[in-house]
């Protein structure tokens, strides 16, 4: 599909908002609406297992970003019936893709991996799979996997990117380097699978340059889509101690619309985004930033503040 080059036909091609919604995408290829039903395989991670000497990002907690952590350990099926039918209820959808989306899923047995993506693929409204993993678990195994199941199927691989500068990598202690997110987007992408990338903003260094150039990297990148989260601060995370000893304070809802609005701007409308801001299930964990709590109100405030700038995606992207 064509990135759109008019008002209007941004009104009609991203369905009335200023950015390439993911939701498009999946209608343009799947012909309705699919949702994602979020399941767990991996209950680990290289960072967790202390890999070299790697310890727990600073942001993640103990459910290593599962939406559904009272599932964890739970057979395979038993999760994909239990949370199609809150997906299917919530988002009025009845087309799927499975998310396997905990800790560092191609941090488990490929056979684990593969047994995981036949139960998915038993459920005849499940319409692919979808992985989210760190773009430095990569072995040969698992892209040959990944490329096989695509010829059955549609493949989404989601790559927890977070921030390309190596110094933010070093504070949030992800144990790897931007050069290697760019390589692992690379070696994915190769395969023919669709790759999109996880990227937080809110970092205590970040400023306007970091943001565009992100953006341009971005564009420069075999990705077709982008998530974008806020740095927020989750209870029994290392990040909890920073925030109470005021060594770390997260941004304020303004401060993040902007950085969202600028990163739109200089990001390609040929990359869907699937969301503007982190989106917790889990709102009892979460200490701050209280904005965050409101998930549809800051939503909102997010879409008036890059509306009311005239901003839209692409705006000042030049090809
Ligand atoms: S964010 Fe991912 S890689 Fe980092 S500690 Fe959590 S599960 Fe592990």
């Amino acid at each position: 599909m064509n990135p759109p080059q008019t008002a209007r036909e941004r009104l009609e091609l991203w369905d009335g908002k200023p950015y390439f919604p993911i939701s498009q995408v999946y209608k343009n290829r799947f012909g309705s609406k699919v949702v994602k039903i979020p399941v767990s395989i991996a209950d680990d991670c290289p960072n967790r297992a202390g890999i070299k000497g790697m310890q727990t990002c600073i942001f993640c907690d103990v459910h290593g970003s599962f939406a559904y952590p009272e599932s964890q350990g739970d057979e395979i099926r038993a999760q994909i019936t239990r949370h199609r039918e809150k997906v299917a209820k919530r988002f009025n959808a009845n087309r799927f893709l499975v998310y396997f989306q905990a800790y560092t899923t191609t941090f488990t047995q490929l056979g684990r991996l593969k047994e995981g993506f036949e139960a998915a693929l038993e459920y005849p409204d499940v319409a692919g799979l979808v992985v989210g993993t760190r773009p430095d678990t990569l072995s040969d195994a698992v892209l040959r996997t990944w490329k096989e199941y695509s010829e059955r199927t549609f493949v989404g691989i989601e790559l927890g990117v977070q921030s390309f500068d190596d110094d933010q990598l070093i504070w949030m202690r992800r144990g790897h380097t931007g050069a290697q997110s760019i390589k692992g987007v690379e070696r994915v992408a190769a395969t023919g699978v669709d790759v999109g990338i996880h990227l937080i903003f809110g970092w205590p260094t970040e400023n306007d340059k970091q943001i565009i150039e992100t953006a341009r990297l971005c564009n420069e990148l075999p990705i077709s889509n982008v998530k974008l989260h806020n740095l927020h601060v989750l209870k029994q995370t290392a990040l909890e101690p920073l925030y109470h000893e005021g060594k770390f304070s997260p941004v304020d809802l303004e401060t993040y619309s902007h950085r969202v609005a600028l990163f739109l701007e200089h990001l390609s409308p040929r990359i869907a985004v699937h969301r503007l801001a982190a989106l917790s299930s889990r709102w009892d964990e979460l200490i701050a930033p209280d904005w965050t709590r409101h998930k549809m109100k800051s939503f909102q405030a997010i879409l008036d503040y890059i509306n009311d700038r005239g901003v839209y995606q692409g705006r000042s992207f030049r090809s």
